[in-house]
């Protein structure tokens, strides 16, 4: 296993559509596995290729609660896409491609989500609050959409002139914070 390394606003790779998964071979094994590392590393509850460079459709996810700790939810998702969705909801939401800043953003309340694992098999997933959010927060990336890309161009704006600032400046320190990180 690697850790890689995760790409962040404004590397252009981020906007890149991803491609579709034509072969389960080693290749996506290992993409999984060091994603999943990196994921736990950063620390992040999701993870898509495209924020490692890799131009794929493939997510990880673990979305679980404090008491259970990590491991046990790990999702590992090719091609994954969403076949239906309803209902609205609003959380505030962090990218480990978009350091130190956080927003709210709207997405559907529940979703259908269909993919295949790396083992070959295919998968439905029907899935509600947090976890519907960080799964439809990592399909964007593999569209080329970070979420800031989802708020008013006044936040958008706002967020690009801190960044410039801090760049100037160097970054702070980042606070500790209970924002999922997706
Ligand atoms: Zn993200």
């Amino acid at each position: 296993m690697a850790l890689r390394t995760i790409l962040t606003y404004p590397d252009p790779r981020l906007k890149a559509v991803a491609s579709d998964v034509a072969n389960l071979d080693g290749h996506i094994a290992q993409l999984c596995e060091d994603m999943a590392e990196t994921m736990y590393a950063a620390p992040g509850i999701g993870l898509a290729a495209t924020q490692v460079g890799e131009s794929l459709r493939v997510i990880v996810l673990d979305v679980h609660d404090k008491e259970e700790g990590p491991g046990k939810r790990l999702l590992k998702l090719v091609n994954p896409v969403i076949a239906e969705h309803e209902g609205a909801i609003t959380l505030e939401e962090g990218c480990l491609s978009v350091p130190d800043f956080t927003a709210e953003v709207k997405r559907a309340s529940r979703i259908l989500l269909r993919a295949w694992t790396p083992e070959e098999k295919e998968i439905a997933i029907e899935a509600e609050g947090l976890l519907a959010v960080a799964l439809q927060h990592e399909l964007d990336h593999l569209d080329g959409k970070l979420f800031i890309d989802r708020l008013s161009r006044l936040k958008r704006d706002l967020y690009r002139a801190r960044q410039r600032k801090q760049d100037r400046q160097g970054r702070p320190a980042s606070s500790g914070r209970s924002t999922p990180v997706i």
